[in-house]
């Protein structure tokens, strides 16, 4: 709560969520005391104070930046050790997947994609190819996957008929099945 001048208005609570109400038990029940200095602390640390701005040591500084968390130095250091790591064949690869991951989805609304869905599934009968369910949801495979080659997106001899749990089998593991599809295709 504030007053016209904008100003906090003592003992009301800006945010009501956080607003102390009755019967709430303050923060400080029990602990009355414990964080009061003792007077010998109080003219220990005001002498210390005193000394630190005499000496200097404790000074008001101009221009004041705040420390970022890593020095200039540091992020030099960082890149260049970064740099081995990233960089390279595998880095390459991942940024080259995703980008065909998304190419992928955009694609799949398509129709040239519906057509060759529709043209794998009638060659495979609307049946698994590895465990020959039937009447059950059915995905389309790419034997080569499309990341290694997209010219085979829409080739259908690259495309087989899979159950959903067979597919994810293929998964990143699509290699191990490239021979075996592509002889069950030709067949
Ligand atoms: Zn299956």
């Amino acid at each position: 709560m504030r007053n016209e001048k904008g100003q906090f208005i003592k003992g009301t609570n800006p945010s009501p969520k956080t607003q102390f109400k009755k019967g709430m038990t303050p923060y400080n029940k029990g602990k009355k005391g414990l964080i009061k200095h003792s007077e010998e602390w109080k003219r220990k640390t005001s002498e210390r104070l005193k000394q630190q701005w005499a000496t200097g040591e404790r000074r008001v500084v101009e221009n004041f930046k705040p420390l970022s968390k890593h020095s200039e130095e540091t992020k030099r250091k960082i890149s260049e050790n970064s740099k081995g790591k990233h960089s390279g064949s595998l880095a390459w690869n991942w940024i080259e997947d995703r980008t065909i991951v998304l190419e992928k989805h955009r694609l799949r609304g398509t129709q040239e994609w519906k057509n060759w869905r529709m043209a794998v599934f009638e060659r495979d009968k609307y049946t698994c190819q590895e465990c020959n369910a039937m009447g059950v949801y059915l995905e389309p495979h790419h034997i080569t996957p499309i990341r290694s080659d997209m010219s085979k997106l829409f080739d259908i001899t690259n495309g087989i008929t899979l159950c959903r749990p067979c597919h994810q089998k293929t998964v990143w593991k699509e290699s191990d099945f490239v021979e075996k599809y592509s002889l069950l295709v030709a067949a």
